[in-house]
């Protein structure tokens, strides 16, 4: 490994007032893992009956709270409005067009309440109920948390599919756990444009049998689009239901029942069924939510992901609202109406707790900090970031612009299949380290092990594996137990196997270093492609960097570095030379790139990361197989280009 890393130098120790005032205490880090979440499940959840044990674990499979009954919904809006709490906003809803349109409202947990009763009860005459699945295929409006909402009080599980998936990924997901209902709206309103959105449901659905009958459509633009006897507005749906709650009690669910099915995004294969239960899946996103963003009554929460994604489920839906917290929900994208529009929210709204990824951060890098002069960012007190490892750059700039120079960064690491965060900093106790999710949570046990199973020292990159269970654990893939176990407990007899590789510092804490397979062999050197892009972006001129490898005779692998440049700079011969020299300074002379391909951005997948399975296949010159989650999928065609020429 090498000598230096990226993330050598600063730390950050915590504010003694806010060690003072963090709802986590450190105790809680030696505490028994049965006494630790029993003690959480007792107070931060309404349990509609006790359950008799805390944990059956009998690997890989595991039951949290046996014998409890309990309802997601009824903890994230009813008992807020009878514990008095129904006038407090739940949802700062901005739209597409920013804080300053008209249509930019607030919703009570009152209000909410309210609307998630009337869809749960036009749901319920289209035979929705206990165990009838239910499909979602919309973007970041309300009636998207409210339709998620709905099915939990009703007992139905609800799958999911993110706004910006083809047709023929809603129907294929749909048509695997068996929906009978998709909900989904007329048009998509993103970055001021109409898009399809129930047409495309219509196209993937019509492609083939489907077990889908009725489309439930949320009228959004407005727009005259087709409808046929199959579909109905969700307004004239419940046009003459009522929405008094007495109407629609939240039906009492086992602590082990589906809650829901969420696919994995897909970067490195074929999206995987998770299959998410009921009380340790809430409970676990309630407590880490509650604990790691140190929240507080009067918190203003914005978690900038979509709701598609395992973020946005855990921590738009199920956390933030079971923990009574304000949140901004936001349609848009970051660019529109101005570029500005993220700095107005927090402004306008006095956002205290911004969560949000490191690709959205690298965006508003690349835009420029001048777009935060004038506006008032001094509410925010916490910030956080996930989905890939955040370079230590982006951190600092993060912590500096955003968090006016004070704000700690809980750099979360977590999956969709975990549900919930288990790596992260937490608020008041950890020193902060740019660039590493550092500590487990409690009741959480990380190892990082070699491919025999040995325990590695300090700086050694090698897997990172769980060894206790912990209550928003996956319980298996869908209806293939077989790929569940052979994907995550194989490897070990005895620890969950989560794909990434981290190294543990000289203190103790942990550095992710991206995928296992991320690890690139230079001459018998093990250097994560991580480490070589951070090293990358350090340069001034480059926005963005990804690396992968190609067979080299000589050393095994040769390094292959894919850049994107700020602004307009220009790739010339002597930027590639300055960017080998650089990353020759920063890690060694062996971490050198081979080859840099410039281009004007980088392959991403919807959920904003980077694809790395087609860089791979780019820089071995093989087929690149399927391209359908990406963006853009010219970028790549434009990489390969330059690879051949
Ligand atoms: P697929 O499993 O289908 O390939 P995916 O792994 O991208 O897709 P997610 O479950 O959304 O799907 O992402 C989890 C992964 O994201 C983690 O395994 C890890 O690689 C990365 N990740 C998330 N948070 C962090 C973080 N804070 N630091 C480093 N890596 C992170
Ligand atoms: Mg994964």
């Amino acid at each position: 490994m090498s000598e230096q890393t990226a993330t050598e130098g600063k730390t950050y120790p915590p504010d003694p007032e806010l060690s003072k005032t963090a709802n986590v205490r450190p105790e809680m880090k030696e505490q028994d893992l049965r006494e630790f979440w029993d003690e959480q499940a007792k107070q931060r959840l309404d349990w509609f009956e006790d359950y008799d044990e805390v944990l059956d674990w009998q690997l890989p499979y595991a039951k949290w709270f046996v014998g409890g009954k309990l309802n997601a919904c009824y903890n994230c809006v009813d008992r807020h409005v009878e514990g008095g709490k129904g006038d407090k906003v739940a949802l700062h809803v901005v739209p597409d067009d920013g804080p300053d349109s008209p249509e930019a409202r607030d919703i009570t947990f009152s209000e909410l309440q309210r609307e998630v009763v009337k869809m749960a009860n036009g749901l319920k005459e289209l035979g929705v109920g206990k165990g009838v699945p239910v499909g979602i295929y919309m973007q970041m409006i309300p009636e998207a948390v409210v339709a998620m909402l709905a099915c939990a009080r009703l007992g139905a599980p609800h799958t999911v599919v993110f706004g910006g998936f083809s047709g023929k990924a809603v129907a294929e997901r749909c048509n695997d756990l068996e929906c009978k209902v998709l909900i989904t709206q007329d048009e998509a309103m993103r970055g001021g444009k109409a898009g399809a959105q129930k047409t495309n449901a219509d196209e993937g659905l019509d492609a083939g049998p489907t077990t889908v009958e009725k489309i439930v459509v949320v009228r959004r633009s407005g727009a005259d689009i087709p409808m046929n006897d199959r579909d109905v507005y969700l307004h004239d749906l419940t046009a003459n239901v009522s929405d008094d709650p007495e109407s629609c009690p939240c039906e009492p669910m086992d602590s082990e029942d589906l809650l829901f099915l969420l696919y994995t995004s897909g970067s490195t294969g074929k999206p995987k069924g998770v299959v998410h239960t009921t009380a340790g899946y809430l409970l676990g996103v309630t407590t880490t939510h509650n604990l790691v963003f140190d929240v507080k009554d009067d918190s203003v929460y914005w978690c900038a992901a979509d709701i598609g994604w395992i973020t946005g489920h855990s921590y738009i839906t199920y956390g933030p609202l079971a923990n009574a917290c304000t949140s901004v929900l936001f349609e848009g994208v970051p660019g529109y109406p101005g570029k500005d529009v993220w700095w107005k929210i927090i402004d306008k709204y006095g956002v205290s707790i911004l969560y949000t990824s490191p690709t959205a951060i690298k965006s508003h890098m690349k835009a420029g900090e001048q777009h935060i002069e004038g506006h008032d960012l001094s509410s925010i007190k916490i910030l956080g970031s996930v989905g890939e490892p955040i370079n230590p750059d982006v951190w600092e700039w993060y912590r500096e612009h955003v968090g006016g120079g004070t704000a700690p960064i809980m750099d979360t690491w977590w999956q969709t299949e975990t549900g919930h965060i288990l790596i992260t900093p937490l608020p008041g106790i950890t020193t902060l380290k740019p660039g590493m999710a550092q500590q487990p949570f409690p009741g959480v046990r990380p190892e990082i092990r070699d491919d025999e199973g040995n325990q590695l020292d300090v700086e050694q990159t090698g897997n990172l594996v769980l060894t206790q269970p912990w209550p928003g654990m996956m319980r298996t893939l869908y209806k293939d137990d077989e790929r569940f176990k052979d994907t995550y407990w194989s490897k070990y007899s005895d620890a969950y196997f989560a794909g990434d590789g981290a190294k543990y510092d000289a203190d103790g804490d942990i550095q992710l270093m991206g995928r296992i397979d991320d690890v690139v062999n230079v001459s018998g050197h093990r250097l994560s492609t991580f480490e070589v892009e951070s090293a990358l972006v350090e340069h001034a001129d480059v926005a963005e960097a990804a690396v992968a490898a190609r067979k080299d005779d000589d050393t095994g692998q040769a390094i292959i570095a894919f850049v994107s440049l700020k602004g307009d700079k220009q790739g010339t011969e002597e930027l590639e030379q300055a960017l080998r020299e650089q990353v020759a300074q920063s890690i060694g002379k062996l971490a050198r790139p081979a080859t840099v391909i410039f281009a004007n951005d980088l392959p991403k997948t919807r959920s904003g990361k980077i694809m790395r399975r087609l860089l791979k296949n780019l820089a071995e010159g093989e087929e690149l197989g399927d391209t359908s989650t990406l963006v853009d999928p010219s970028v790549v065609e434009e990489m390969q280009k330059q690879m051949n020429g």
